[in-house]
């Protein structure tokens, strides 16, 4: 068969904008509260996400969606396991967010990166979700994350982390209640006809351009 002459793409204006991940601020800061525990070991969870719609910004809203499992660590080491995936996949079942069950999170004493087991892992998470985040931190705070996809087609790359922050619903109301009673928006300049003059609307007809 024959390739068809001439052989269109769809034109696009589209930019490939590379994956990011956001962390609510109290999420991230239960990851570190796990990381930070006096025990002194080195720790693997696991989080909600969910992507932002028409984009590719992904998120954890809360630190309620930032969970570990029952685990075995070793000395200077915590890894994902198919066992702690299953035990977090069971959770999230009984939640009904096995749909958000993207993040795997864990820590390293010090150097964060992806080592060759990390890599192994998510290669394994592949088998289960079409995508999935990876996030390696340290008790310092470093942070990396990777965004893998598996299906329909594999890549892997690393990709921005960044914190926000949620207003509460008490600063909400605060600012509505001082914008209505502060800020004020121009008039509609309404033209009226002065008394004794003989200037109205009329005169402020502008002619248009030719
Ligand atoms: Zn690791």
């Amino acid at each position: 068969m024959q390739l068809q002459t001439p052989l269109t793409v769809p034109s696009t204006n589209d930019t490939v904008v590379a994956p990011q991940l956001l962390l609510e601020q109290s999420a991230l800061d239960m990851i570190m509260a796990y990381v930070n525990t006096p025990a002194g070991t080195e720790i693997n969870g696991f989080a909600y996400v969910k992507k932002l719609a028409d984009s590719n910004v992904y998120y954890v809203a809360t630190a309620d969606d930032v969970f570990i499992t029952e685990q075995t660590v070793t000395v200077g080491s915590a890894h994902a396991s198919g066992e702690g995936y299953g035990l977090a996949l069971d959770r999230a079942l009984d939640e009904g967010r096995d749909d958000d069950l993207r993040l795997q999170w864990h820590s390293h004493p010090s150097d964060v990166y992806f080592s060759p087991t990390d890599r192994t892992n998510i290669e394994n998470f592949g088998r289960t979700a079409e995508w999935f985040i990876s996030l390696v931190t340290n008790r310092q705070g470093e942070l990396r994350a990777r965004f893998d996809s598996f299906r329909p087609v594999r890549i892997g790359v690393e990709i921005e982390v960044a914190a926000y922050r949620v207003a509460t619903p008490a600063m909400i109301e605060r600012a509505r209640a001082d914008v209505a009673a502060l800020v004020h928006q121009p008039r509609p300049f309404l033209p009226r006809k002065r008394q004794g003059r003989n200037r109205t609307a009329a005169a402020a007809v502008v002619t248009t351009d030719k």
